[in-house]
Order: C-alpha cells, then structure tokens, then sequence
C-alpha cells in the first residue's frame, strides 16, 4: 500500500484493517567521492520496493523522511544536516500524526547511522504513549550476516555501495576509490571530528563493491527484516 499515491476514499478503506506503518528514515550526506548523496534514502526505498512484494497488503509504506542528523559528516560539502532535537521532535510528530490514524504498529526504516540516537529518543516516547515500534537499522542489526557477503563494511563502503549499484550502476562508482578504516574510536569527540574520522567521508573497502553483491545483500537482508516484522506483530 503506496500512501504517496493513494486517495482519500481509499485511505479509509484501510483504516482499522491496517495497523502497521513502514517509514523510511533516510538523509542527505557526502558518502565518499564514489556514492550518491542520497545513499540513505535510495537503499529504504529499495527495501521498501521489495518488501512490498511480501507485505504490501498488510503494511501502508509511507513516505520516507529525506533529511536526517548527522554530526560526523556535517563538516562534508553535500551533507544537510538537521539537528537531533529538531529531527527528533519532527520524527515524533509523524509517528504521532499514524498513531492517531490508527497505526498502532510502527516500522522506522532507518538508511543512517547518525538517525540513532535520535530515533531512540522518538521510539522510547513513543511507547509511553502507547505505540509499538521497530526500528530497522540494517547496517547494525544484520552486520554479521553482511560481513559474509561484503567482508569490509562502511559508511559508503562495501556493503552501501553494493547496495546502491544494485539499485542503479550510475548511482556510485568503485574505479580508484579505495579502502578506508576509521582511524580513532568513534567515541572521541572533538569539533569537526567527522574529517579525523572519516577522511575521505566514507569507511570500509569500497572498491570491492559490486552490484550482485547488491543484489545478494538484498536477498538475505529482506527475509531477515521479513522475520524481524514477523516477530514484532506477536507483541
Ligand atoms: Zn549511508
């Protein structure tokens, strides 16, 4: 169920049949000199795409959140930054907005590190309130499984860029790109400390990627995701 192009009439139809939402977080950043900038967005709404074909009819997919927090990368050209306070207060609002729809389920699809925190902050006052949620951050939860496919994950690194060429082949490039490691805990914190972090904006070995191990991540990443819904409606 497409909200983007669905109808009043139709919106009611399934109002009280329907109690799961899926919104797809994402942002705007610099993902390395190779990757989109809307790296973020473009991998949600891929997932989306493909989870539609399983459980399009018992989830409404929502429109995504195009902007999202990120501290490391700000100092980057490309990246537009919304702070956590405001990014969380305008999260909250739209989760709100589906609960009093009749959303009692919530899915946060998240494409962005930096969103974490602050989608923590939404979820837990969110259950206060009475909602369930699940929020997806496929580069964490599923780390393991995707070291087995792209063994050199990153920001805009093996396992992104494989994922975005898989979307499209001209959305990033892989020739001359390299490998990065971050070279300082990320627990530091110092100003501007995204350039020390991340030099050339992105992690992990980029020039590895290709778009069937794209499409291969793809593949194991939706039944994982597929059974984490699955376990989240037994709440
Ligand atoms: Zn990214």
């Amino acid at each position: 169920m497409d909200m983007m192009t669905m109808n009043l009439t139709d919106f009611k139809k399934i109002q009280g049949k329907i109690n799961t939402v899926l919104v797809p977080i994402g942002m705007i950043e610099a993902h390395g000199p190779h990757c989109a900038l809307g790296t973020d967005v473009l991998i949600p709404r891929e997932f989306v795409r493909r989870l539609e074909e399983s459980i399009g009819d018992k989830v409404l997919m929502a429109p995504e959140v195009t902007y999202g927090h990120s501290w490391g990368l700000a100092p980057f050209a490309g990246t537009i930054d919304i702070s956590s306070e405001a990014f969380s207060a305008y999260v909250y609002d739209i989760c709100k907005g589906f609960y009093h729809n009749g959303f009692e389920y919530i899915i946060l699809f998240n494409g962005h590190g930096g969103n974490n925190s602050s989608l923590d902050i939404v979820t837990e006052k969110l259950a206060d309130m009475g909602v369930k949620s699940l929020t997806v951050n496929w580069f964490i939860d599923y780390r393991e499984d995707i070291k087995r496919i792209a063994p050199d994950p990153g920001h805009a690194g093996e396992d992104e860029t494989s994922l975005v060429l898989a979307i499209n082949e001209n959305y990033a490039y892989t020739k001359g790109v390299g490998s990065h490691e971050i070279p300082l805990p990320k627990r530091f914190r110092f100003k501007d400390g995204g350039k020390a972090l991340y030099p050339e904006g992105f992690s992990g070995n980029a020039e590895e990627a290709t778009w069937e191990k794209g499409e291969q991540l793809y593949d194991l990443l939706v039944g994982k995701v597929l059974k984490d819904i699955e376990r989240f409606w037994s709440l």
